[in-house]
């Protein structure tokens, strides 16, 4: 809504029941009920998403991220309606979107992908043959997977069929859609994610490499942009794989292309997210490009603003993400009401959040409550600011993941950016 102000376009905000004072709300020029409290029944209500924008008149519908902002029907359903979706066509999101065909598409396209099964399992026969192929330990993912979910590690040959029918009990029931398939699990990786915009003149550019290593249990929790491990040179190859990543599904729109870079510097295609990521503020903190406007501009037919000979990385951007969790409870969501939220400022810092003090924060949805994102000349700078910011954040009334936070900026080898996807959960306890 910000980018779209400062297009000069005015914006709809569509809230839930539980979401009737929240800020989005209120930044709005106008906001439109779609429905009561749980997901299901609004945020992910296609019917009721799309009356409110014929009702009101809107041309177009940003999806964010999360609830249907990666799916293809409701892409194309606005198309239907004569509705602007702001992000990539229909065909694009569905070829990604499925990660098994995304592997497939990615192999013919020339990109490494990790080894594992080209398509879905068809019978636990073939899971054994190629497990035993590839070499154990393996991973059995869910191709209609995401958020973290539906990834399952085997050790060994014994527990891998009950693993796949397991795994595909629990797709079926998460996502609708049980399809696994076998991946080997790489060591110790880092998660290095390229972002791309594509407009529709065929113009596609590379904003460069988020590190997204620091996870737990399979989700980011802190994001940087540049990585410690990428040098000109691979920035450079990682890019042209991800351009070509995208040119082989007719993309547009803003894009991430997710790799995982192991120990001998080798990476491999693991999924394209279709949509905006929460993490895309480092990539604009270090180009000075402001992603979401793009995307408007890109949705209204205009070419990108940028050539990829005038993008650069200029210092260094982290972003932590604060949840409303409670660590002494296994991270477990921590919903109530913000008695005090003190924000931080200063040169170089910047917060995205949806909250405020006498928010209620709700158990509906993702307990995501603010991106606390810093910058500086240097990685040390950019660690130095996030520090300084998360001593000035003040919450209370529910419990935060700030602490955490506090924690791993003290942490040596963070410091020496000397991390993988596994360095969270050796880190901390209950993460
Ligand atoms: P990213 O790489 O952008 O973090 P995620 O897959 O974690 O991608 O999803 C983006 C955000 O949307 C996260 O905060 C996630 O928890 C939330 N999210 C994902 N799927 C859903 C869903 N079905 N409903 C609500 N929120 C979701
Ligand atoms: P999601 O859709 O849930 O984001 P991803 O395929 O992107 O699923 O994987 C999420 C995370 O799981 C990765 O960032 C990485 O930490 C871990 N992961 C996924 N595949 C592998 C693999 N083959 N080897 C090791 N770790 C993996
Ligand atoms: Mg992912």
């Amino acid at each position: 809504m910000r980018a779209a102000r400062e297009l000069g376009i005015k914006t709809v905000a569509v809230y839930s029941e539980a979401d009737q004072d929240a800020l989005h709300v209120r930044y709005a020029d106008e906001a439109f009920p779609i429905g009561p409290s749980p997901a299901t029944l609004s945020y992910l209500n296609i019917p009721n998403i799309i009356n409110a924008a014929v009702q009101t008149g809107a041309e177009a519908v940003h999806p964010g991220y999360g609830f249907l902002s990666e799916n293809h029907h409701f892409a194309a359903v606005c198309k239907t309606w004569g509705l602007v979706f702001i992000g990539p066509p229909p065909e694009a999101i569905e070829n990604m979107g499925i990660k098994a065909q995304a592997r497939l598409v990615m192999n013919e396209a020339g990109i490494p992908v990790v080894p594992g099964t080209e398509e879905a399992l068809t019978g636990i026969d073939e899971a054994l043959d190629t497990a035993e192929a590839i070499g154990y330990p393996i991973l059995v993912k869910a191709s209609y997977g995401g958020g973290g979910r539906g990834i399952r590690v085997v050790e060994t040959r014994e527990e891998l069929a009950e693993a796949v029918e397991r795994a595909s009990r629990e797709a079926k029931s998460a996502f609708g859609q049980g399809d696994v398939y076998l991946e080997k699990y790489l060591m110790n990786p880092r998660h290095i994610e390229i972002q791309i915009l594509a407009d529709h003149l065929g113009n596609v550019v590379s904003l460069g490499e988020r590190e997204s290593s620091l996870q737990r249990r399979r989700q980011k929790v802190v994001e940087e942009a540049p990585s410690v491990a990428v040098n000109a040179d691979l920035r450079e190859r990682m890019s042209q794989a991800a351009i070509r990543a995208a040119r082989a599904v007719g993309y547009t729109n803003a894009g991430t292309v997710e790799f995982l870079l192991d120990e001998t510097g080798h990476f491999y295609f693991m999924e394209m997210n279709t949509r905006v990521q929460v993490e895309h503020p480092v990539t604009e903190m270090v180009t000075g490009v402001d992603i979401v406007k793009e995307q408007i501009r890109i949705a209204a037919g205009l070419p990108l603003t940028v050539a990829q000979s005038e993008i650069a990385m200029n210092g260094w951007s982290i972003e932590c993400r604060v949840n409303a969790e409670d660590p002494d409870q296994g991270f477990r969501p921590s919903p109530g009401k913000v008695t005090l939220w003190r924000e931080p400022g200063g040169p170089g810092v910047r917060v995205d959040s949806g909250v405020g003090e006498g928010y209620q924060v709700q158990p509906f949805y993702d307990s995501l409550l603010a991106k606390l994102v810093t910058w500086g000349r240097t990685r040390d700078e950019a660690i130095a600011r996030m520090k300084r910011a998360l001593e000035e954040f003040e919450v209370e009334g529910v419990k935060t993941t700030i602490a955490m936070h506090r924690q791993l900026f003290d942490d040596a080898e963070f410091n020496a950016g000397q991390i993988h996807t596994n360095f969270l959960a050796a880190r901390m306890k209950g993460a």
